[in-house]
């Protein structure tokens, strides 16, 4: 299996929110990468999220090269072919089970047998994800957090099939992008998740109850237990839809306990989804 010092290209799949953000941090730490997502249009928005991240951070003084070196370093792709090269492959697309294992049965076919396939799901089995190709001990979950240039953190998931040299493998490639680890059995959620949404939904239905308005929900969770979001803005930051998939896979796997919160359904129906479409639980147009 190829290491880390074997490593000069990082493949990415997907350009949006996740990928985009993945391939700027593999690139701002110096490894080529190519980006590929379904469709022209995609793969630039995800060159100009990642343009307009750099700009900001070189700003602040918070980049080891130039803006410009970094962004050469990262090519934008249609042609999963382009993956052919890569010594590592990152998956950040969309969080269906169906595409991530079609995605996986096809990246099996092109990538060389040493490379490993990572994937970047919030709450999908990585051994379910691994089953689709022939070789599930050189898959892992490299589930990098949200803003990705901006978040330290990067939680290592084992499959039921992962060795330890992949797990450690994946240990050694994010701390490379210069994040930290910690590591999740491949259940439901992993760490994060499992324990996030609950608080999430837990917060959506009191506001909904009429326990607090929603500036003292979140107030209060965040002077309450220092944390830095209270769990409506952090749903709006995350993006309603992606907490809805997230706490349906849970309260499938899991049960009743991680039921979704009503309004966070209703919400998403309606098409508020938070900060990017500028309305959720709080208005960001004005
Ligand atoms: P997104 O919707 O912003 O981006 C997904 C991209 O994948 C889209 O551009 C889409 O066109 C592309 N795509 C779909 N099918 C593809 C294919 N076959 N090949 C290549 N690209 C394809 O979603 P996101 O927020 O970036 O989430 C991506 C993954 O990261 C999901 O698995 C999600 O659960 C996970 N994740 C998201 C967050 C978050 O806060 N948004 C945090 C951690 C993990």
């Amino acid at each position: 299996m190829r290491t880390l010092s074997d490593v000069e290209t990082v493949g990415v799949v997907g350009a949006g929110t996740m990928g985009n953000g993945i391939a700027q941090v593999a690139a701002t730490a110096g490894y080529d990468v190519v980006m590929r997502d379904i469709e022209a249009g995609f793969v630039e928005d995800g060159l100009d999220s990642v343009a307009d991240s750099l700009s900001r951070l070189d700003q602040k003084d918070a980049l080891p090269a130039e803006p410009a070196t970094i962004e050469e370093r990262i090519t934008g792709t249609t042609d999963l072919d382009a993956l052919a090269d890569a010594d590592l492959v990152i998956e950040a697309a969309v969080e269906d089970v169906d595409i991530k294992r079609d995605i996986f049965a096809d990246l099996d076919d092109i990538a060389d047998d040493d490379v490993v396939l990572a994937t970047n799901t919030s709450t999908l089995s990585i051994t379910t994800i691994a089953a689709a190709t022939d070789r599930p001990a050189q898959v892992v979950g490299l589930h990098f957090m949200n803003p990705v240039p901006i978040m330290d953190g990067v939680e290592v998931v084992v499959g039921e099939h992962t060795t330890e040299e992949t797990t450690a493998f994946a240990h050694a490639v994010a701390e490379a992008f210069g994040k930290e680890t910690w590591e999740s059995d491949d259940k439901p959620g992993f760490v994060t998740n499992r324990v996030l949404m609950p608080w999430i939904n837990e917060g959506i239905r009191a506001y909904d109850e009429g326990v607090a308005d929603r500036e003292d929900l979140d107030k209060g969770m965040r002077l309450g237990t220092n944390v830095p979001m209270g769990p409506l803005e952090l749903a709006d930051h995350i993006g309603l839809d992606i907490c809805l998939d997230a706490s349906r896979t849970l309260h499938e796997k899991l049960g009743d306990g991680y039921k979704p919160a009503y309004l966070l359904e209703r919400k998403v129906e309606a098409g508020t989804l938070g900060k990017k479409t500028g309305e959720g639980f709080y208005d960001y147009d004005g």
